[in-house]
């Protein structure tokens, strides 16, 4: 007979794993060792749950490239003793660190579930109890002793979204992440429903953790107004890669000509720019409008419909592994994870 499925949660820090300390009201991390005294249905899955901790846990609005390396090491040297990881996680930045370890994950074969909460475990109408119960779920799940999810995903409220398509959409609402170029990879309701179509196939190949990030990458998003020596001060930061220039629409851009020089002196200097739009939805169609047509034209990558949470950890990823730009911009126009 098989063994019950083993999980590894691994708790960062965030508002989930909050109670209110009986004597000051004040929130307090709790111990995960004591998670079934909080959620005593858990012992009904009969699965095998461990816990790990980071020693300081952080709120992630303070994540770091340097926690993805911990993170991902962890994951790494528990890979083979676990069928799957539930990572507890403040919603705040949890899309960047689900593209940072799918990146830095290659090959994954188990899932790697991150969740979190709007409400702490500890309050009465919390959320962190659904979404902590059936991320456990999910990464215990699997068909012909295969995973169902062998990637890394953000679960929330009552859906299961690819993680380097997520962005946080809602600072108040428990439906808090949306994927408006993916569709949701399950749905939890009375049933959970897979989408197989969606989700990725596992590859068999050996798990290789990429540990090299190079964070020499900006953001720089358009608005009207911009002025020269913002996008000056920018461009010319010292030591800086890689740019992402978050524009209008379909990738539509000021056409001022002290604008398009300063890119193309950035590019002619070795420095990547990518075009992500703004836009939560549809994709970045350089040339469709005259506004972009500048932008192709002086060599700016067209980020499709990525997210900017994914364009800047992918980033990261391909230039930390050493790539040349050539290959980086070939990398950039596939999908990797
Ligand atoms: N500020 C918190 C964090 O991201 C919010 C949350 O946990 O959802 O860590």
């Amino acid at each position: 007979m098989k063994n019950s499925p083993s999980i590894l949660v691994i708790y960062t820090g965030g508002t989930i794993g909050m109670i209110q300390d009986a004597e000051t009201g004040a929130l307090k991390p709790f111990n995960f060792e004591n998670i079934y005294e909080q959620i005593p249905v858990l012992e009904y899955l009969h699965y095998n749950i461990d816990f790990y901790t980071f020693d300081s846990l952080i709120d992630s609005s303070n994540m770091h490239p340097e926690f993805w390396i911990r993170l991902a090491e962890v994951i790494e040297d528990n890979y083979e003793s676990y069928d799957g990881f539930v990572v507890l996680h403040g919603s705040d930045t949890m899309a960047y660190t689900a593209s940072a370890l799918s990146f830095m994950l290659e090959n994954l074969n188990k899932p790697v579930i991150l969740t979190g909460s709007q409400l702490p475990l500890g309050v009465v109408r919390t959320d962190g109890r659904e979404n902590f119960i059936n991320s456990i779920e999910i990464a215990a799940a699997s068909k012909d002793d295969t995973p169902l999810i062998p990637e890394v995903a953000i679960y929330f409220e009552n859906r299961l979204l690819r993680g380097n398509r997520t962005s946080k959409l809602n600072a108040e609402n428990f439906n808090a992440f949306f994927s408006g170029n993916f569709p949701a990879l399950a749905e939890i309701g009375v049933h959970v429903k897979y989408n197989y179509n969606y989700i990725r196939k596992p590859n068999f190949k050996k798990l290789i953790v990429h540990k090299n990030l190079n964070y020499n990458v900006a953001i720089l998003k358009l608005f009207p107004g911009l002025s020269e020596n913002t996008v000056k001060a920018i461009l010319n930061t010292e030591g800086l890669r890689a740019v992402i220039l978050e524009t209008f629409g379909a990738g539509n851009a000021p056409t001022d000509k002290w604008f398009i020089d300063l890119l193309e002196q950035a590019i002619k200097r070795g420095v990547l720019i990518i075009n992500v739009t703004q836009c939560k939805e549809g994709a970045v169609e350089i040339g469709k409008y005259e506004t972009s047509v500048g932008l192709g034209k002086i060599g700016i990558v067209g980020g499709y419909d990525i997210t900017t949470e994914s364009a800047i950890t992918k980033l990261m990823y391909l230039l930390g592994d050493g790539y040349n730009n050539e290959t980086i911009i070939k990398l950039l126009n596939q999908s990797l994870r």
